[in-house]
């Protein structure tokens, strides 16, 4: 599984933070997806979530109000 941030359009409203601590942090006024790394104008997570952690990155993704968390299978 892997987590994509579009980084551009995150508006810095923290939910996804507050939602999935384990994953996301604000850095300024953006999120940062802890430990992803670049792949064009995004930050990418890949590799092997736990339960919890795809359980709280669907939140994340779920409640992002500008839609820029996404989870690929
Ligand atoms: S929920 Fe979306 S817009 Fe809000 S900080 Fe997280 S990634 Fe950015």
């Amino acid at each position: 599984m892997k987590v994509v941030h579009e980084v551009e359009k995150c508006i810095g409203c923290g939910t996804c933070a507050a939602l999935c601590p384990a994953l996301f942090e604000m850095e300024g006024a953006k999120a940062k997806l802890k430990g992803a790394a670049a792949e064009g104008s995004n930050m990418v997570l890949e590799k092997e979530f736990t339960a919890e952690e795809q359980e709280c990155a669907k939140q994340a993704e779920g409640n992002c109000p500008v839609n820029c968390i996404h989870i690929k299978e």
